[in-house]
């Protein structure tokens, strides 16, 4: 599920040697209810080992950044302040000093409004802008100043935009719900500093080394959308709110899917260098095409697979795939469409060219013509005890889903094809 597999070249290493920092979100990414979540601080504490750059952000208005720092401390995560953007302190980036705020909201946002140098003010008259966090205490009364200092011109700005947030007993109203509020008595609508927008990802990445970054984060409209916007590499990791069979209906795609952070370390190949290319077989392939997937061990299947290689080129599919690099055959992919959905079958890459990327640029290609056919997914089949091969496509994104293949006995004319 890797979408911009071109995108990113560099040695081969892992997932995080990629970037100059990363950026996390909190909470379903490092923290569960204040518990830090399997693998995060071990894999935190290596990125910095590694000296890498890291940042953390949350759209959670009402704590401090040193508050947000102390509960990362607490579960084993080494952490300071000003590592840390809240949305809060996004939003008062967005003021300039001196910005008289009519404030809804709580420690959060009413210290990094003062460490902007905004002093707060209480009646509308006074207020150049109606700055709105989430506050656990709200009355009539806070929604009546705001109210009226919207109307009289004051800037209308919320730290997020959040409809709600999960409690142990159930969804409470979060910040969006407020800010609905105040949107509907003053028919105005807020800018918001957090995410999805770009304000929060750009005051993070104030505090982080120039060149590529990656956010990492557990709900895709919200940490990765807004991080893609600024043409970050985005991580959609499985320890938060989406589970792992939502995962590949994810659009736009993130650039990496992981179980957990302990897979920011895996290695992964490097991209082809510029003298690999992938285009589609030809009928003169045919001979190095055999001769790939009998070093893959792939012919013991198949009894007349020079007629396989026919048969797929004449039907014509657009996603039969050879890699080739300074002349000589090194990767194949043989894609196919059954009317329904596309298949890929028999992907074999010269084993002195493996752990270069070849596999996964041709999985990319054959995904994009696919795609553009109109096919709405690619599936393959492998061996349950083929835990390398099933770990290769994990990194693509790809997910087992359930059926069990039945197999008859091998037959005398049309012999079964499991790869
Ligand atoms: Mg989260």
């Amino acid at each position: 599920m890797h979408s911009h597999p071109m995108r990113a070249p560099g040695a081969a290493g892992a997932i995080v040697d990629r970037y100059a920092g990363v950026v996390f979100d909190v909470d379903g990414v490092l923290l569960r209810l204040h518990q830090p979540i399997d693998g995060a601080a071990e894999s935190l504490a290596a990125l910095r080992q590694r000296g890498i750059a890291v940042a953390f952000v949350t759209n959670n208005a009402s704590r401090t950044s040193a508050q947000v720092a102390d509960a990362l401390e607490a579960a084993g995560i080494a952490a300071d302040a000003e590592q840390v953007t809240t949305s809060s302190t996004a939003a008062a980036q967005l003021l300039k000093p001196g910005t008289r705020c009519l404030v809804i909201g709580m420690d959060g946002l009413r210290t990094a409004l003062a460490d902007r140098g905004c002093p707060t003010v209480t009646e509308p008259d006074g207020a150049d802008a109606v700055v709105v966090g989430l506050q656990t205490d709200l009355t009539w009364d806070d929604l009546r100043r705001a109210t009226l200092a919207l109307a009289r011109g004051a800037r209308f700005l919320g730290t997020n935009a959040d409809r709600s947030y999960p409690a142990p007993e159930g969804p409470w109203p979060g910040n969006g719900a407020i800010l609905a509020a105040l949107a509907t008595a003053s028919g105005r609508q807020p800018e918001i500093a957090g995410k999805p927008s770009p304000a929060l990802f750009r005051a993070a990445a104030e505090r982080l080394p120039a060149g590529p970054l990656l956010m990492v984060g557990d709900r895709p409209e919200t940490d990765l959308d807004g991080a893609a916007a600024l043409g970050w590499d985005t991580a959609l990791v499985l320890t938060g709110v989406t589970p792992a069979t939502e995962a590949d209906a994810v659009r736009p795609r993130p650039t990496w899917v992981l179980q957990d952070l302990r897979a920011l370390l895996d290695h992964v190949p490097s991209v082809p260098r510029d003298d690999v290319i992938v285009r589609p077989a030809r009928a003169t392939d045919s001979s190095a095409i055999l001769g790939l997937w009998d070093q893959a061990g792939m012919l013991g299947y198949t009894r007349e697979p020079e007629r396989d290689i026919s048969a797929v080129l004449a039907a014509d599919a657009g996603a039969f795939l050879v890699a080739e690099a300074a002349g000589e055959t090194v990767g194949v992919l043989m894609g196919s469409n059954d009317g329904r959905r596309g298949w890929i079958n028999r992907l074999a890459i010269a084993p002195q060219h493996r752990a270069r990327g070849i596999g996964r640029a041709l999985v990319a290609e054959a995904e994009r013509v696919m795609g553009a056919g109109g096919l709405p997914q690619a599936n393959l089949l492998v061996f349950a005890d083929n835990r390398d091969a099933q770990d290769f496509w994990e990194r693509l994104g790809y997910s087992a889903s359930a059926p069990v293949t039945l197999r008859s006995k091998r037959l005398g004319a049309s012999p079964a094809d499991p790869c």
